[in-house]
């Protein structure tokens, strides 16, 4: 056994230096998943709650997804965005009909669905308000990786990175009305914010907030635009999460839980802003049939197995049986909806209790230092909790 275990991390050592360095990695190579569990080259098992950052909403390698990926493999995988697509069809039509949504773009990433809604906005906003570019987004908020997602993020310290940034963002705090609305000019187009941060730590915007952002956008022709990369697709305990602010976005992208795993994302947008002439948008893996068909598999069993309403006890559960450390161990601002789900840990532990909990057989997210996040797949249960609960705080009770 020893020596399979050396033989396999050397494959890490062997290999390592062909990959450019971006981020530091544990020592250990995932093999495969199933359900809520991943399991690495020496057969140790980790239980998910980490999900593949709020992405493998079916849990590892779902039947549904391996069906639509075996079926629609042997039919057809690519035909080029020129054409249309069979999968592509029905799936626009299923997200319309399960939206307030008309008209759909579908990419590949999070980041791609915002650059488009970027694109749309700009486009909406020298077509109809003067030639206006500017987009107010929040600060800590979270939208990409690609330079115009980065220069919308409001992330401190990418402040200084990759200059010059892409001009027309404007970050305000979340929650703090005065703010937006000082910084709205005859420039502004558009407003861009996640309804609860995912990255930046759980944090919701308020509901008054949203609804006197959503009146501000009405009464001054400025566009509203979710990011939903995160919070969609029942991850909050409700299909998309603007539905929780009795509201309607103009704009609402998706990327992460709506693909289960397969890269996937979808810009949403009502009538009267399907403006973009040919040439405008486009994408060589646009509306891919494969994914198309995962996409709409994934869809059909979110709803078909009442996912939704899964996420929203499960996220109670997991709330409730969180509040119970609570004291014992000082966790503070235990917080969420429905699976995406935070808490303040004391002395900034978060990537030592990531760490530690890894170590136990346990995925958990801490993105920063004072905070661990949550994100399961929808297919969680009270058993997976309680043993989360464990191990959490076999961790917690090692380190405080
Ligand atoms: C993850 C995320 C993105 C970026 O998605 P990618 O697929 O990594 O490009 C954008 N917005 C939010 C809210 C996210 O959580």
């Amino acid at each position: 056994m020893e020596q399979i275990n050396l033989n396999l991390n050397n494959i890490i050592k062997e290999n390592e230096n062909s990959i450019l360095f971006t981020t530091n990695r544990p020592n250990i190579v995932m093999d495969h998943g199933k359900g809520m569990y991943l399991w690495d080259t020496n057969s140790k098992s980790y239980l998910d709650f980490v999900g593949g950052w709020a992405v493998n909403c079916l849990g590892h390698c779902p039947d549904v997804i391996i069906e639509a990926i075996t079926n629609q493999s042997k039919k057809l995988i690519n035909a080029s965005p020129s054409f249309y697509n069979e999968p592509m069809l029905k799936f626009a039509k299923l997200l319309t009909n399960n939206s307030c949504f008309d008209r759909v773009f579908f990419s590949n990433s999070g980041s791609e669905a915002n650059e488009g809604a970027i694109k749309l906005a700009r486009k909406y906003g020298e077509k109809f308000l003067n030639g206006a570019y500017e987009i107010i987004t929040m600060i800590n908020s979270f939208h990409g990786r690609t330079l115009a997602t980065m220069s919308a993020s409001g992330k401190k310290i990418w402040e200084n990175l990759y200059e010059p940034k892409v001009p027309g963002f404007k970050h305000v705090p979340l929650n703090d009305i005065n703010a937006l609305k000082s910084s709205i000019s005859s420039k502004t187009c558009a407003i861009m914010l996640e309804p609860i941060q995912g990255e930046g730590g759980v944090n919701k915007a308020d509901k008054a907030y949203v609804e006197t952002i959503s009146n501000i956008c009405k009464e001054n022709g400025i566009l509203l635009i979710f990011d939903e990369v995160q919070t969609g697709v029942g991850r909050t305990g409700k299909l998309f999460a603007y539905e929780h602010y009795e509201i309607e976005p103009d704009i609402m992208t998706l990327a992460k839980g709506i693909g289960g795993g397969y890269p996937l994302s979808v810009l949403l947008t009502k009538e009267d802003l399907n403006i973009f002439e040919p040439g405008d948008q486009g994408g060589t893996y646009s509306s891919q049939p494969l994914g198309m068909a995962v996409g709409m598999a994934v869809f059909n069993e979110i709803i078909n197995e009442n996912l939704i309403y899964n996420a929203k006890i499960q996220g109670d559960y997991i709330l409730n049986r969180l509040n119970e450390l609570k004291d014992i161990y000082k966790l503070k601002n235990i917080r969420g909806m429905g699976l995406l789900i935070a808490f303040d840990v004391p002395y900034n532990k978060g990537s030592e209790i990531v760490e530690k909990c890894l170590e136990k057989g346990l995925l958990l997210n801490s993105p920063r230092s004072s905070i661990i996040r949550l994100m399961p797949p929808l297919v969680v249960t009270k058993k997976d909790t309680d043993k989360m609960i464990d191990i959490l705080s076999e961790a917690l009770n090692s380190i405080f």
